[in-house]
């Protein structure tokens, strides 16, 4: 590969889980770049936003003016991929303490719908998820659920019977998080769709 072919994925880097996610994008042979400005979006040919915690990754896209660069990024067509708090930001409105979100995938995310008593889980991806994706370990934490999905978010995978990774266009969020263990399919699925 030339270094021009090698892809750059971006990863905002306001708080959460972005070492692992540079971890992982490299496991599929793309080079993570950290966001934190305007200008980095640039640079990138995709771009993650990670899990952590969506009250404070909105007050760091409120201070430092992302929030329009974002919903622009989304527009032009390039691929995003938001995990846990991530797939909160990405959703049309996020419930049960909101906060202001990016509407790049039509759906309602309940933040930490399954309650405080279970903090986190592993379960295994159902059967009838597509693309390959049945079977595939989902780690929880504190996460949210995708609810109120209009036509065009397609569910890829489900955990008892609720969408967990789901796609509009090229934005896919995913309620649980992939860069925990060695598992890159979803990963590979962010980088398959750069143009
Ligand atoms: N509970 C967090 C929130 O609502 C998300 C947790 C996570 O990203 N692991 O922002």
């Amino acid at each position: 590969m030339t270094p021009s072919e090698v892809k750059r994925v971006g990863i905002l880097a306001i708080q959460g889980d972005v070492e692992a996610h540079a971890a992982a994008i490299e496991r599929v042979g793309a080079v993570p770049v950290p966001v934190l400005r305007e200008k980095h979006l640039d640079e990138v040919d995709a771009l993650v936003l990670p899990g952590g915690e969506s009250t404070t990754i909105a007050k760091g896209l409120e201070r430092l003016g992302l929030y329009e660069p974002l919903r622009a990024f989304g527009d032009s067509g390039r691929p995003l991929l938001g995990t846990c708090a991530g797939a909160i930001l990405l959703s049309r409105v996020a419930e049960n303490h909101p906060v202001e979100t990016l509407g790049l995938i039509d759906a309602v995310a309940v933040r930490n719908a399954y309650g405080t008593q279970v903090d986190s889980f592993a379960a295994p991806a159902d059967a009838d998820s597509a693309n390959g994706f049945a079977g595939l370990r989902c780690v929880f934490i504190r996460a949210p659920q995708l609810r109120d999905l209009s036509p065009e978010v397609e569910v890829l995978a489900r955990v008892d019977g609720a969408p967990v990774l789901v796609r509009q266009g090229r934005v896919l969020a995913c309620t649980f998080h992939p860069e925990l263990g060695d598992d890159s399919r979803v990963h590979a699925l962010l980088l398959g769709s750069v143009a």
